[in-house]
């Protein structure tokens, strides 16, 4: 029998070397330990593992206005779990829709993760030096997942560092709807055994300005409201990083969809260079 291996690493407790400073962090502990509670029963079923797989080292940025985040850390990290062995470092932090994560005070911030995953949304932060803080280590080659309101996160702020890291600019979204996905490219490896085409559940569609020179659409949607196909599903490269992001993601029934976490999934597979197939 395959041996049952947890392969969670929560910050702060294993990763950091100055747990003292963020424990200071308004609210975050508890945050953290209730996500941990709710992942380590539900991940039970999912963390068999070979023993000697190299499990991805993925970080998980995630917490602020609107959506419900302890369930959508959940949903994705089994989702990767039933791909393959991933160690989660997981930073559920700030409220409402303007906050600085501390993490980023790290100059090496990125370092040793295989893949970033973004989930946060703080459309009003602003600051032009932490959002380049961001930016720059992706740009340096860390690869990145880039989920629903984080491409509304650092919205009023006026430089394009992060939208070229997201490889879309995007400021509004239509009502919420069931909206039909169609695969554009049906040759990349992302989707390789997705349907080619399904339903979403009640989601957002986000309208996409500009989609930046290297980026590519995987999958797009059409809006009710203005007629216009906008991408939903997409690959960039910025700098030496891939970067897979998706603008659906907002409701809990979203977050059920096999689709979604398939598409989720394999996406931070391919992000972190370890999809194959
Ligand atoms: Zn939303």
């Amino acid at each position: 029998m395959l041996p049952l291996r947890f392969n969670f690493s929560f910050y702060p407790t294993a990763r950091l070397t100055r747990p003292r400073r963020l424990a200071s962090v308004n609210g975050m502990i508890p945050r953290i330990i209730l996500v941990v509670a709710g992942l380590l029963l539900s991940s039970m079923t999912f963390f068999v593992a070979a023993a000697d797989a190299k499990p991805v080292r993925a970080l998980l940025i995630t917490g602020g206005c609107c959506h419900n985040y302890p369930f959508q850390a959940q949903q994705l990290t089994n989702a990767l779990a039933k791909l393959t062995p991933v160690e989660w470092t997981i930073v559920m932090e700030g409220k409402g829709t303007q906050a600085e994560i501390s993490l980023y005070d790290r100059p090496d911030w990125a370092k040793g993760f295989d893949v970033v995953v973004h989930n946060e949304c703080f459309a009003n932060t602003t600051n032009q030096a932490y959002i380049r803080k961001i930016t720059s280590a992706h740009r340096a080659g860390t690869p990145a997942v880039v989920i629903h309101c984080a491409m509304h996160t650092y919205r009023a702020t006026a430089i394009d560092d992060w939208r070229e890291f997201l490889g879309v600019t995007s400021r509004r979204h239509d009502h919420q709807g069931k909206y039909p996905v169609k695969l554009v490219a049906a040759d990349h490896v992302i989707l390789n055994g997705l349907v080619s085409s399904w339903v979403t559940p009640m989601d957002e569609l986000y309208v996409i300005e500009k989609l930046w020179p290297n980026a590519t659409a995987l999958a797009t949607s059409l809006s009710e409201q203005d007629g216009k196909t906008y991408p939903v599903a997409w690959v960039n490269q910025y700098g030496k990083a891939r970067v897979f992001g998706t603008t659906f993601g907002h409701s809990d029934d979203a977050w059920r969809d096999e689709n979604f976490l398939k598409l989720v999934a394999r996406g931070t597979l391919w992000a972190a260079g370890r999809l194959e197939k």
